[in-house]
C-alpha cells in the first residue's frame, strides 16, 4: 500500500448479484456504487452510478455469465470514471462474508488458509459463503497483490455468552454439527449501536442499546457497552423476528408437522419457512408500504393486512421485553434499516404502551423524515429512542481500511 491509497473497494456477492461501492477513506467520500444483478442469466443487469462525478446512473443489460465476468465489468465502469482497479490510491478491496462460525471474531486478511476456513464454513451458510467466496477468488484473480479483507456478519455476535448462545440440546449433538446461535446482520448492529452511543454524546462503553435492524430481513440485538450479549437470529437467520419473507421464532415441531402430516418433503418446508411465511405469508406482501396502504384502505383486505402488521410488532414487543430483561438498564433503542428508518407506524407502535420500560416515541419528531441519526422519544425519556441509518459498506470500508493501514 503507497501513502496515497485510501480508497476501499467494498464487495458484497450474492448468488446472482454483486453489489459494489468505492468509498475514500481520506475523507468518507463514496466515489462509485452499484450493482450486477441477475448473473447467470440472459438479461442480467450493470447499474453504475460515479458519485464522484455527480454523473447519472449508466445501465448495461446483456447476459453476465459468471461473477468473474461481473467484476470485470464492474473494474471496466470504474476504470471509464478514473477509478480503475489499477489505481495506486486502491488501498484494499473489502468482502462482506455471511458466516465467519466461531473462529472469525475480527475482519481478517484474506491469505489462502483464511479460504479455506470460510470454504469449512460452507454448511453453515450453504447459500451465502459460496458466493462470498467466489467473489473474494476473482477480486484475488484480479489484483493479487492488493490486501483483500473479510468483513464477517457474524463476527460482532462472538461476544455472546455462552448461556446466550447455546441452544438447549444435547451438547455432544450440538458441537458435533457446530449447531449454536451465531447472529448476522453484525455490521449493521456494530455500526448502529456505535453511532446511537454517538448521538448520546457517550463512548460504546457507556451505554447499553437495543438495535431493531428491520428490513427484508429482520434481526435485534442487545448491545452492553459496546459488546453483543445477545441477538435474535440464531444458526441462519431465520429465528427471531416475524421478516418479509421468514417466519421468524417458530415451535420446531411445526416442521415435523409439515412433514408428517401434510407431507411436505424437507426443501418444501424450507422454502415455506424461510421464503412463503412472515409477512408474505400472512398477507400476501412483504412490503411495509404496501402493508400500511392496505391498511388505510381498510375493508377485508384491509384486516388482513393489520392482522400481519399486529403479528409483526408483537414479536418486536416481546424482543423489547426481553432484551430489556438481560441488559438490566436500557439506556437506548434504535431503529434501523429499510422499516426501522422510513416507518414511522411501526416505531410508534411498537413502543405504544411500553412506558412502564421508559420507552415511548414522540409523535411529532417520529413523523420527521430525515437521512441523519435522530432523536423520536419526548425530552426527558428515560430510554432514549433513536433512527440511526445503518451503513454496512461504510462500517466495512472502515474495518477494512483500520486494519490494512495499521
Ligand atoms: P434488505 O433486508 O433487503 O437489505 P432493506 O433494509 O433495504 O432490506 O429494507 C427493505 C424494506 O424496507 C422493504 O421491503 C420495505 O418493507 C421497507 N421500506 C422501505 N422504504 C420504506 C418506507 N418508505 N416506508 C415503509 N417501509 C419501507
Amino acid at each position: 500500500m503507497t501513502a496515497t491509497a485510501t480508497r476501499v473497494l467494498v464487495l458484497n456477492s450474492g448468488s446472482s448479484s454483486l453489489k459494489y461501492q468505492l468509498l475514500d477513506m481520506h475523507d468518507g467520500a463514496r466515489l462509485a456504487a452499484g450493482l450486477v444483478e441477475r448473473i447467470g442469466e440472459e438479461t442480467s443487469r450493470l447499474a453504475h452510478t460515479p458519485l464522484a462525478t455527480g454523473g447519472d446512473t449508466r445501465e448495461t443489460e446483456g447476459p453476465i455469465a459468471d461473477h468473474t465476468t461481473a467484476l470485470k465489468a464492474v473494474a471496466a465502469e470504474l476504470a471509464a470514471d478514473g477509478l480503475g482497479l489499477d489505481s495506486p490510491q486502491l488501498a484494499a478491496i473489502g468482502h462482506r462474508v455471511v458466516h465467519g462460525g466461531l473462529q472469525f471474531t475480527e475482519p481478517t486478511v484474506i491469505d489462502d488458509a483464511v479460504l479455506t476456513e470460510i470454504e469449512r464454513l460452507v454448511p453453515l451458510a450453504p447459500l451465502h459463503n459460496p458466493a462470498n467466496i467466489t467473489g473474494i477468488r476473482t477480486a484475488r484473480a484480479l489484483r493479487p497483490d492488493l490486501p483483500q479483507v473479510a468483513v464477517f456478519d457474524t463476527a460482532f455476535h462472538t461476544t455472546m455468552p455462552e448461556h446466550a448462545a447455546r441452544y438447549a440440546l444435547d451438547v455432544a449433538t450440538a458441537d458435533a454439527h457446530r449447531i449454536r446461535r451465531y447472529g448476522f446482520h453484525g455490521t449493521s448492529h456494530a455500526y448502529v449501536s456505535r453511532r446511537t452511543a454517538a448521538l448520546l454524546g457517550k463512548d460504546p462503553s457507556e451505554v447499553n442499546v437495543i438495535v431493531l435492524h428491520l428490513g427484508n430481513g429482520a434481526s435485534a440485538s442487545a448491545v452492553a457497552g459496546g459488546r453483543c450479549v445477545d441477538t435474535s437470529m440464531g444458526l441462519t437467520p431465520l429465528e427471531g423476528l416475524v421478516m418479509g419473507t421468514r417466519s421468524g421464532d417458530i415451535d420446531p415441531a411445526v416442521t415435523f408437522h409439515l412433514k408428517r402430516v401434510a407431507g411436505m418433503s424437507e426443501d418444501e418446508v424450507d422454502e415455506l419457512l424461510n421464503k412463503k411465511s412472515g409477512l408474505i405469508g400472512l398477507c400476501g406482501d412483504n412490503d411495509m408500504r404496501e402493508i400500511r396502504r392496505r391498511i388505510d384502505a381498510g375493508g377485508e383486505d384491509g384486516a388482513r393486512a393489520q392482522l400481519a402488521f399486529d403479528i409483526y410488532i408483537h414479536r418486536l414487543k416481546k424482543y423489547l421485553g426481553a432484551y430489556t430483561a438481560v441488559l438490566g438498564r436500557v439506556d437506548a433503542v434504535a431503529f434501523t434499516a429499510g422499516v426501522g428508518e422510513n416507518a414511522a407506524p411501526v416505531r410508534a407502535a411498537a413502543l405504544a404502551g411500553l412506558e412502564q420500560l421508559g420507552m415511548a416515541v414522540d409523535a411529532d419528531r417520529n413523523a420527521v423524515r430525515s437521512d441523519e441519526p435522530r432523536l423520536i422519544s419526548p425530552e426527558g425519556s428515560r430510554v432514549a429512542v433513536a433512527v440511526v441509518p445503518t451503513d454496512e459498506e461504510l462500517e466495512i470500508a472502515q474495518q477494512t481500511y483500520a486494519l490494512v493501514s495499521a
